[in-house]
């Protein structure tokens, strides 16, 4: 009895000697991979003749991380018990039993029944007979309240049984494991949050130094991605039609494969199909952990070349998310040296895209703005210009009128042309300032715009009446409508008839011979369309394009002027902006010396 209690004293003495040692190996490193094996080897044989740790990575595999035995000629079966694999959700005994129920399992004896409950197929079955398992005792390993895996302990050749006396060592053994197998996930995982911090603020840091320059950003945010992710990086941005990738950036990590990739990325890709294509279309990442012969099927001879050359592995296509669509693609590639994409990098990826994209979408913004402060401030010296004209003109016969007075005598044949000059070009300014109030809205975007059901046909008759009076309707002139039948929508008839007055005072002015000008309305397709077409003096083809930009006023209405026909410029470039507000369009067609036809097309 003495004998026994001196054994039992010299065994608990030995194993708290072990599980120092054992929290010792695993205090020591975060690769508990490595660590986990180290411990198992110090258990055999002194505590048992195998020791397993199978972990729990996710819901649906364990992963066996480290396998021990005394005997090294079963090396080849315990290499066989070292493959992962998937839990057994009915094992009413075992590791997937321990693993669901959270307690441990001993069993003192194994018989040939419980092998049978416990492999999954024949081959581990004759694998654990050839063990020759004896008794096994398996403890939960449990970190923060949940099961991460199971530590087991096995006894076969020996000849040795467990017990219940060994299982207070097993439980210790499995607390100390799984907090530092807890601890070294934390900190790997905190690591790698510190490190994605890190890149997030040096990418936040160089796009703000970048300054509102879309392919310096482009640039930075193309090597830190390389340098942080790996290996090789693309960005890509839409052009403007959204018809193709355009490459704006790339750079890889690699100096001596910089340039291959930058050769292999210099065309532009379609925006639709290949591995690009998804990723526009649909804003999702692609994530293609380890790359196949057929991922390779949709991509040019160039990249090809490029992949086995840089032996490409993996590959990680994420969108830049632009503030209403995806505007490009960040593409990322590892090579077999390295281990696959993970979601983790996707995260990280898909951060840096963001950053990208919401820096080109400011950059954009800004030059747009840029653009049209420029266009207004044109705009503005073109308008003062415009008014200066007709005021000096005012001014001059107010000046004359008061000569007149001063006289004492005036003369009733210069006060009556005077008076009738003053008030021709105050009409005109009149027009001028309507007009550029108009325009004003209409870049401020609040020209009124009421849409109710109505009749073109009739509006069209409408405005011909009006032109019955009109002094620019001359005694040559005839001013048809052909309009057989109601054509009814939904627009703005107010602005309609503004547009169809100025389309055929227009006909009426630039037609100084005289000659027909017809009013057609008709239906076309699902909507709508109204033309003006005259007789008169024509435009060549190559000033077609200008008509509707403000002030564009052509040499020959110029000319016009001094004949007592006047105009702003700005007639066209309204009408056009009323026209696509309702949707539609306006075009013309026209021929110097034949004539011209201004169509306009609306959505009903
Ligand atoms: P305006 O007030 O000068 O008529 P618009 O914007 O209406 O300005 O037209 C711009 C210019 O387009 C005109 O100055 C004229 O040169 C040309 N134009 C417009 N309509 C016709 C037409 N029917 N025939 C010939 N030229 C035209």
């Amino acid at each position: 009895e003495i004998i026994e209690d001196i054994d039992a004293r010299r065994q608990s003495e030995e194993r708290l000697r072990l599980l120092l040692r054992a929290s010792e190996l695993l205090a020591r490193s975060l690769d508990y991979d490595q660590t986990l094996g180290e411990v198992a080897r110090l258990v055999v044989p002194a505590v048992a003749d195998w020791c397993f740790f199978d972990l729990v990575d996710d819901e649906s595999a364990y992963r066996r991380v480290a396998a021990a035995n005394a005997d090294p000629s079963n090396a080849g079966l315990a290499a066989r018990f070292r493959r992962g694999y998937g839990p057994l959700p009915e094992a009413r005994h075992g590791i997937s039993h321990v693993a669901r129920s959270g307690r441990p399992e001993l069993v003192v004896e194994v018989d040939d029944e419980l092998l049978l409950s416990l492999a999954r197929d024949e081959e581990q079955l004759a694998g654990m007979r050839a063990l020759g398992l004896a008794s096994f005792l398996s403890v939960p390993l449990i970190a923060r309240g949940r099961t991460i895996g199971v530590l087991t302990l096995a006894t076969a050749e020996s000849g040795r049984r467990l017990s219940a006396a060994d299982l207070p060592f097993a439980e210790d053994l499995g607390r100390r494991a799984a907090a530092a197998i807890d601890n070294a996930r934390l900190t790997i995982e905190s690591q790698r949050h510190v490190d994605r911090l890190n890149a997030l603020l040096e990418v936040s840091r160089q796009v703000a130094e970048a300054e509102l320059d879309p392919r310096q950003t482009l640039r930075v945010v193309a090597e830190q991605a390389s340098r942080r992710i790996g290996d090789g990086c693309t960005i890509r941005l839409l052009d403007e039609e959204g018809t193709a990738l355009e490459t704006w950036a790339s750079f890889h990590v690699d100096p001596a494969v910089r340039l291959r990739l930058q050769q292999a990325t210099s065309r532009p890709l379609s925006p639709v199909g290949g591995l690009h294509g998804p990723v526009v279309q649909g804003g999702h990442a692609l994530l293609t952990p380890v790359l196949q012969r057929e991922h390779f099927a949709a991509v040019d001879n160039d990249y090809q070349a490029y992949a086995e050359f840089a032996g490409l592995h993996s590959l990680l296509i994420v969108p830049l998310r632009g503030r209403e669509r995806v505007i490009g693609t960040l593409a990322l590639t590892r090579e077999r040296t390295r281990a696959p994409y993970d979601v983790e990098d996707q995260m990280l990826a898909q951060e840096l895209a963001d950053r990208a994209a919401l820096a080109v979408d400011n950059a954009r913004l800004y030059q747009a703005a840029q653009a049209a402060v420029t266009v207004r401030e044109e705009f503005l010296s073109i308008a003062a210009h415009e008014l200066k004209t007709p005021l000096t003109t005012v001014k001059g016969y107010a000046q004359m009128l008061r000569r007149q007075l001063d006289r004492g005598e005036p003369q009733s044949q210069v006060l009556e042309h005077s008076a009738d000059s003053l008030l021709r070009q105050l009409a005109r300014l009149e027009n001028l300032v309507t007009d550029l109030l108009d325009v004003s809205r209409i870049q401020q975007g609040q020209l009124a715009f009421r849409p109710e059901r109505c009749d073109l046909s009739e509006i069209a008759a409408q405005v011909l009446a009006h032109f019955e009076q009109a002094p620019e309707l001359g005694a040559d002139h005839q001013l048809t409508l052909d309009a057989p039948a109601a054509v009814a929508g939904t627009w703005d008839p107010a602005r309609l008839d503004q547009v169809l007055t100025n389309l055929i005072s227009n006909a009426l002015k630039y037609s100084p011979n005289g000659g027909e000008v017809l009013v057609r309305v008709r239906p076309r397709g699902t909507g709508a369309e109204v033309s003006v077409r005259d007789q008169g003096l024509g435009i060549a083809p190559e000033q077609q394009p200008r008509l509707f930009q403000p002030f564009a006023r052509l040499p020959a209405a110029i000319l016009r002027d001094g004949e007592g026909v006047s105009g702003s410029g700005l007639g066209l470039y309204i009408c056009r902006q009323i026209v696509e507000r309702h949707g539609g369009t306006i075009v013309v067609e026209s021929a110097p010396g034949v004539g011209s036809t201004f169509t306009v097309r609306l959505p009903r």
